[in-house]
Parts: C-alpha cells; structure tokens; sequence
C-alpha cells in the first residue's frame, strides 16, 4: 500500500481507497452491495465487520486528515458517535455558532441529565484553552455554520487536557482539503460527506477521522451498537465524488473571495461573511493555518426577510436549497429554518459551487437588483 503521508491531499484523492488490485480487477473498488458473507473469514456481517467499499473511503479520507477513518450513515450519526463516547454527567463545550442539529442534539442530551452543556464564543480562544482543561468534550467547528467565523484551532486544539478529554473539530464547512485539525492536535475531526466530500447533492453520509486506536475503537462500536453503517451505494458514490474533491473545491474557493469581494460592494448588501475577506474578524487567523477560505458564505440583504426571500425565488442558475458543498451553488435563507430564528432575518447562505464565476455573479447582481 502506498504512504499517503508524503503525498499531497490532491493525489491522495486518487490514489486513496483503490483497493486490492492486480491483473483484471478494477481500478476502483465498485459497490459492494452484500450484508451477509460466508463464514470462516473475518468479514462476516456489514455492521460488524464493514465492507471493502466502507473500507475503501475509509482509506481515502482518513489518508487525506492524517488518522483513521470510521465511516457512518450521515454527519449527525458521525457527531452522535462522538457524543456517545462521554460518560454520563460529562461536561460538554459548545461555539455560540454552530450546525443547528449538533446543538440540538447537545441540548437534548442535556435535557436527559446525560451531560451539561456551556456555550463559548466562537473567537474566545483564552476560554477555549481555559475550558480544556476541566471538559470532557470540547466541540469546535471551523469556520462556523452559518456565521463563518473562525476559531482558533491551532491554539485550541493543542491546550492542556485531562486524560482521556476529547477535542473534536466539525471541519465540514472548511472540506478536509482547507484544513487538519488532527495535524494541529484535535483528538477527533467529523465531515458531514454529504457535503464537499460527495458534492453531488445525492448521499447523505459521515465520518470521524482520529489518530487514537481507543477512540477509534470505541466509534466503530458506537457505529455498530447504533446501526449508524452506512450504505454501500452512499459510500460508492462519495468515493467517486471524493475523486475529484480537490478541483471542485479549488475552483469553488476561488470564486467565493471573487463573490464574497463582489457582494461587499453591492448596494443591495449590508455584510458579507467569509474570511477571505480583509474586515472579517478571523481574517488573519484563517490565513495563518487555512489554505482556502472555503465555500460557504453568507451576506446580509438590505430590506431583510422580504427581500432576501425575493432574492432566493429571482436566482435562476444558484439553487434555492438548503444544504452546502455541491457543484451546484445553492442559497438560503438561514433565518426560515426552525431553530435558526436567531440569525439576522437577511441573512442569506450561499454555498458556491463549480459553475463559472461570471453566471454566478450576473445571476445574483440581477437578483439583488430585481428583488
Ligand atoms: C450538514 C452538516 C452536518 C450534518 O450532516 P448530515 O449529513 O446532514 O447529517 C453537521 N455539521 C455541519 C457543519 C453540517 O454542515
């Protein structure tokens, strides 16, 4: 097998997960569609003992963030295998920003007296490393979804902790390919791979990638205990979209700082929020341990609710839609969702996908000026 190691995140994408080769096999490992193998092997049963599909984007993106991967049915089953490693009465650490459904699962946990639950700013990196100290789990995301701010990991992710503590770093927005927070000293790091990581807006799948033989123990049994498996066809397909991760988040990237540039001068928007741009608060910080900006921004439309949701009906080549990382540029009015009512009612997410930048751009300035 080769050492993803020396190789960059681009060939490892390729070269990752080929499976077993030789003369006549196929180049990539095709669905293995089997729940049920004949015993006297180890492979005997697909939530137990997984599948050479599982196993083969298991290999590519734990090669990719630098440990092993323990793939499972979506991104909140990978987040939920991490909260079922706490013991209970644990006391969790929450950003005040973060996916809606990782904090309502936190705070149904809390309401079950399975742990507490204590919310931090985002940014606060002296409380983030005061708190490591005295949590049993500390949940960052980075950049956060759906403020896109930035916390710091590298300080964070290396603070003084007890034994046995939990660093865990939601790296969806962020793709595996802007950041490794397992290289900065997390214990664990979670992908939604519905997002960038399959890109096609047709899975739903997760993962949690650590470098820790115990922890990754106990999350394949949480996986199998819960029959959080994913299925074979999801896997396949985000093998295959994880092929071509690097040149859709490249070009993806790249047109964000274009747009989110753009949308700053618009007369129709009031801020913008991605950290490629030079007023954003963790500018400098992402700069400093981030290789892209990402893909996701948000921006605020003058006028509010009414208008940003006129703007969402007027866009005809970005999707009106929820849900972020695909080739195709999706937006939403993060507002309307339940439980997001706190956010600013204008606020508009737009995950920027892989059309060319210039229809995206005109499809918007038309939208804003029509709306
Ligand atoms: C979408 C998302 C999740 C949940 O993933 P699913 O695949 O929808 O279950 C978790 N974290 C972040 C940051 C997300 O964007």
């Amino acid at each position: 097998m080769i050492d993803p190691s020396g190789l960059d995140p681009a060939t490892w994408a390729i070269v990752g997960g080929r499976g077993p080769g030789g003369p006549g096999a196929p180049l990539n490992v095709p669905p293995h569609l089997a729940s049920n193998y004949v015993l006297g092997a180890e492979r005997v049963y697909t939530r137990g003992s997984s599948s050479p599909t599982i196993e083969a984007f298991e290999e590519l993106l734990g090669g990719i963030e630098g440990g092993a991967c323990v793939a499972s049915a979506t991104g909140m089953a990978a987040v939920a295998s991490v909260f079922d490693q706490l013991a209970v009465g644990a006391r969790v650490v929450l950003p005040d920003d973060c996916y809606h459904g990782t904090s309502a699962l936190a705070d149904a946990g809390e309401a079950q007296g399975r742990w507490s639950v204590r919310r931090l700013a985002v940014e606060d990196a002296e409380a983030w490393a005061a708190a490591a100290a005295e949590a049993e789990l500390l949940w960052l995301e980075s950049p956060s979804n759906p403020l896109l701010r930035v916390a710091d990991l590298p300080r964070v992710c290396a603070a003084p902790r007890a034994a046995g503590a939990i660093v865990a770093v939601d790296s969806t927005m962020a793709t595996p390919l802007a950041q490794q927070p397992l290289r900065l000293g997390a214990d664990v790091v979670v992908h939604s791979a519905t997002k960038f990581v399959g890109g096609h807006s047709d899975l739903l799948l997760g993962a949690a990638v650590t470098a820790s033989p115990a922890l990754e123990a106990g999350l394949r049994e949480s996986v199998d205990r819960t029959g959080a498996t994913p299925g074979a066809m999801e896997t396949f397909l985000a093998l295959r979209g994880a092929r071509t991760m690097p040149l859709r988040v490249r070009e993806a990237a790249a047109s964000a700082v274009v747009l989110a540039a753009r949308l700053d001068d618009h007369p129709a928007v009031e801020v913008v929020r991605h950290p490629s741009r030079p007023a954003h608060p963790g500018h400098q910080l992402a700069a400093s341990f981030m290789t892209n900006a990402g893909a996701v921004l948000s921006f605020d439309v003058t006028g509010g609710a009414d208008r940003a949701d006129a703007v969402c009906r007027d866009v005809r080549i970005v999707r009106h839609a929820t849900s972020l990382g695909a080739v195709e540029s999706t937006m939403e009015r993060r507002a309307a969702v339940p439980g997001q009512e706190h956010l600013p009612p204008g606020l508009l997410r737009l995950s920027v996908g892989c059309e060319a930048v210039e229809d995206l751009w005109a499809d918007l300035d038309r939208a804003l000026g029509a709306a």
